[in-house]
Order: structure tokens, then sequence, then C-alpha cells
């Protein structure tokens, strides 16, 4: 495809040949996912207790527990909310969902009672299933809620219904056909500015993100992808983690290791036992090696690729990385939940090795780099922000057709609200973020959630959040607040009052008092002014 820009259009081409997608509009995720033909033996394994669960009863326990489902009276088109860790049972618990027409939205388990009632309120779930200790958290939901066993060596007493729908025979109904553009999944992201909203991901995405992303991916390596062993640390509620460990490589015959919790240790044990092949990770996870390494001396000798995605890694860690575990190959990604974490994808052959670059534009998906005040494209090598279009690019924003109008114009084009450039070979640079989108460890914070946190406390009179840099988490939310006068309040005071409102990795970790929070003619907070004159202050 030697045409990969149109000076013209202005239009960046992928440089990889175009994928065909499924053309019938009754294709559903899980059948397509069980379509390929593959020799794996084993889809899902606990890293702690080593219990698995074969390719052979993969789709029969997906059956099963779809079966129970439904018999709860679960109907096509109806929410169901996933409120847990990574598990091997996830993937089940998802896949029988989605099997069944209805929608899954999933959020990070350690959410607060508040920011849970508050994703309720806006997905209107028709179920929930959690762990036996959140079970708690989720009283008065008004919803069944099902709790979920950590493993498959579960007290069947503790877990009456979730034993029930497992046990059932797994021959499912007749049920209404699932089409392409229909609903699958609600995840949650920060959006440009304000709080945070509802992605809605059709069927059709899911797929596309399986084809363009995973299956694109180990065909590109001309690999025997039931021979990889991936760790799967990083949380399946997120768009990263789903579109691996419970979608994409599920339908590779890959063996699947997942962490029920990240731990560095327990990661390198289980590298070692397991002889895992494949890390996908984060920057923080990735400094986490680094120091293991110096500390500890282990080898990873069956580590081959680390793959980096999520939030931006320094020149320094991709070098202290790669100097110390030379035998492994090292590749970026980048996308967002907008795009079905399609995007761009690192691919190392010897002539373009680009280990600072999230890589080239995924297969059937274009590009543009746009001056964000005079619309104009620019050619490679110029600075813009990032547009993206194609077929995992998400229906929009959940009850909010204004913000999704701002986001995706009418010709398609996803405005991402990263700011980066395409070089001479078509490798993508991200350099900057326009939204206000924090990214701690990886994870999205939306400082307007947090504002509102702040102005409720009495002594706070206005409150504007952005990010500052972190050396461990990459960056950490920062609160300016402005004080009720007379108030004493301190930082470490207003840290406690957020800490206690919200997960813990949406904590306010910096503040600074100002005497007034600049906004713009329309009431905007002036995030950046905000965050450059803190910078300058420093300086
Ligand atoms: P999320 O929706 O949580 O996946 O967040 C998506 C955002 O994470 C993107 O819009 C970027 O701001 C950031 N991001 C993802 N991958 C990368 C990367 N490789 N380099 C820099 N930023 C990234």
């Amino acid at each position: 495809n030697p045409i990969w820009f149109s000076p013209e259009t202005g239009v960046y081409t992928s440089k990889h040949h175009r994928r065909p997608l499924p053309q019938d509009p009754f294709q559903d995720i899980v059948s397509f996912l069980f379509s390929e033909r593959h020799k794996g033996e084993i889809a899902l394994l606990d890293s702690q207790s080593g219990l698995a669960i074969s390719y052979a009863d993969l789709r029969s326990m997906v059956e099963s527990m779809a079966v129970g489902i439904h018999q709860l009276g679960l109907s096509s088109g109806r929410v169901v909310l996933i409120l847990l860790p990574n598990s091997i049972l996830f993937p089940i618990v998802l896949l029988a969902i989605l099997s069944l027409g209805a929608v899954f939205s999933a959020m990070n388990p350690l959410s607060t009672r508040e920011e849970i009632r508050k994703q309720m309120g806006s997905v209107q779930p028709a179920m929930a299933f959690t762990s036996l200790e959140k079970a708690a958290i989720l009283d008065g939901a008004r919803v069944p809620v099902l709790p979920v066993p950590e493993n498959l060596n579960y007290d069947p007493v503790k877990y009456p219904i979730f034993h029930r729908m497992i046990s059932c025979t797994p021959s499912l109904p007749r049920l209404p056909a699932i089409r392409q553009t229909d609903t699958a999944a609600i995840l949650f992201t920060s959006g440009t500015s304000g709080h945070s909203k509802g992605v809605v991901l059709t069927h059709g995405n899911l797929i596309a993100m399986i084809e363009l992303f995973v299956r694109f991916e180990a065909s590109q390596y001309e690999k025997e992808s039931w021979k990889d062993v991936y760790l799967a640390a990083i949380p399946m509620f997120h768009v990263y983690g789903l579109s691996l460990f419970v979608l994409g490589l599920l339908s590779l015959g890959t063996k699947v290791v997942v962490m029920r919790r990240f731990g560095v240790q327990e990661a390198i044990r289980a590298i070692e036992r397991y002889e895992v092949t494949h890390f996908p990770l984060v920057p923080p996870i990735m400094a986490a090696l680094v120091r293991a390494k110096d500390e500890t001396r282990c080898e990873l000798r069956s580590l081959k690729q680390v793959s980096c995605g999520a939030a931006p890694l320094s020149q320094k860690l991709i070098h202290d990385f790669l100097s110390r575990f030379q035998h492994v190959d090292f590749i970026q990604g980048y996308g967002m939940t907008e795009s079905t974490a399609v995007g761009t994808r690192g691919f190392n052959n010897e002539e373009h090795k680009r280990y600072s670059s999230p890589g080239l534009l995924a297969p059937n998906m274009e590009a543009k780099i746009v001056d964000q005040e005079t619309g104009q494209c620019f050619p490679p090598c110029k600075v813009g922000e990032l547009w993206l279009r194609g077929p995992a690019i998400m229906k929009g924003y959940l009850n909010d057709e204004e913000e999704t109008k701002l986001k995706i114009d009418k010709h398609g084009w996803l405005k991402t609200g990263d700011v980066g450039y395409f070089d001479q070979d078509g490798f993508l640079f991200i350099i900057d973020r326009l939204k206000d989108v924090i990214k701690y460890k990886g994870f999205q914070v939306a400082p307007a959630d947090l504002e509102d946190v702040l102005t409720s406390h009495s002594d706070i009179l206005d409150a504007a959040v952005t990010s500052d840099v972190d050396e461990e988490a990459g960056e950490i939310p920062m609160a300016f607040v402005v004080r009720k006068e007379a108030s004493n309040l301190s930082p470490s005071e207003i840290m406690e009052f957020v800490a206690k409102k919200v997960a813990p990795y949406k904590k306010v970790r910096k503040v600074v008092f100002v005497q007034s929070i600049p906004r713009s003619p329309a009431g905007k907070i002036l995030r950046r002014t905000l965050k450059s004159s803190h910078v300058a202050s420093r300086l």
C-alpha cells in the first residue's frame, strides 16, 4: 500500500493491507470469537492456584452461564454491571452476557459506593455481578446482585446462584438475533472534558478490535499463537485488558495466565512458573520490572515480548528496560476506549525499530493530524491533534448527543484529544494531550469528577484539578483550591476528605492553594493555564 498519505485530502491510510471484516449484519462478537480454529489447550489459568479452564470447556461454560443468566430473566439489550477484579471466571461471565445480546458495563471494583451509584444511575442495570466482598456495597441497589467466586474451587454453599448458573445444561433457547450495530458494552472514560461518560461500543466495534488489533498482530509475526503464554496483570474492566484477555486472545487459542491482583514479585513468579512469553503492561509496571531486575536479578528467560500502552512512556524507562532485558522485544501501542483500543501498534522488524513510537496505524483505519485552530490537515512530521476513523470507533457517548457530536464529526472522525505527528515512515509519535484527562498509572481520572467532590466541602469556595508529573505514576491528580475566608483547612485534610469518596487511584495527591480559579468567558476552567503557571512557579 504505497499511498499512505494523501496531500490532497490530508488523510493517512494504514500502511497495512486491509483485512476483511464480516459483512453479515447479524454477526455477534461471541460467535465471531469462537469462529477461529486453533490448537490451543488451556484458555485461562489462575496464576495463584494453577487452576485452569481448557478451550474444550470454555465455550460450554460460557453457554451454561448464559442459560443461567437467561433463566434469571435477563433479556437482550438490558445492561449488566460488572464490578469484578481479574479472574479466570471474569471472561466466562462477560461472554455469557454478550451471547444473550445483553450489554455489559464494567467498572473498577475499587470504586466507592458513591461512584457505583452514579454509574448505575446512568446505565440502569438489570443485574450486577460482583465479588462476595463487594456485594455489601451494592445493598439497596434494587437489582439482583450476583456474587462471583475468585476461582473454580469455590464453596457452592457460599455461591448458590453462581453454582446453579454454571451447572446449567449448555443449550440456549432461541434468542433474538444480534446485529453488529447492537450495543455490546458501555465503558466509562473522561472524554475530552467534564465528567466521566459512558462509551457505547457495538458488537461490530468489538469484532473490528479482534480482527484489526489482536488477529492482525498475530498474523504479522506469522507465529503460532496457541503456543504463546500471556500474563494478564492489567485490569479486564479497562478496554486494554478487555480487548486482549477477555476477547482477542481467546479467539487465537493463546494461554492467558490471570493475576487476580498485580504485585511485581507475583508477576515474576508467574512468568517463571508458567513460562510466560508475552507481557502487556503499562509504564509503572515496566518501571517495577526494571527495579526488580536490579534488586533480585530476575532473568525472565521465557519472556519474548513486552508491549506497553495506555499512557506516555519516557525514553529513559525504555532504555532502562531494554538494557536490563536484552532478550525481550519491546513495542508500544496506542489506543483509547472510544476506539475500542484500536489505533497504532509497534512492529519491530530490523529496519523499523522505533521503540519510542506507538507504531503504525492499524489496518482499515485512517488518521488525520489537524491544526486545532484552523482545521488544516498536516503532512508527516508536523504536529497537530490526532483524529481517527474506522470500524472500531465507538457509536457515541451514552445519552449525550451533544458531547458525541463534539467528539465525532459528521464524517466519522474521532477527535482523540492527543497531540502528535506521523514521521516520514508512518510511525506515530504522541507528544502532548489537549483533553483534561489525567492518567494515574494508566488509569483515567476525570478532573471534573474530583472538582465536584472538592467543592462539596463546606470550607472550599472553588477548585480545579489537573495533573502533575510523577516519576512512579506518570501523572498524579493535583488540586488548586480556593478556601473560604478564615478557613485553615490543610492540604492533608483536603486529601483525606477526597480519599474517602473516590477509588484509590483517583485520590488527589497534591494541593495548591490559590486566590481564584482562572476561567474562560464561557466559564470553562482554564486547566492548562493553571498547570503552566504551576510549572513556571517551580522554575
Ligand atoms: P483510555 O481510554 O483509558 O485507554 O485512555 C486513552 C488515552 O491514553 C489516549 O487518548 C492517550 O491520551 C493515552 N495513551 C494511550 N496510549 C498511549 C501511548 N502509547 N502513549 C501516550 N499516551 C497514550
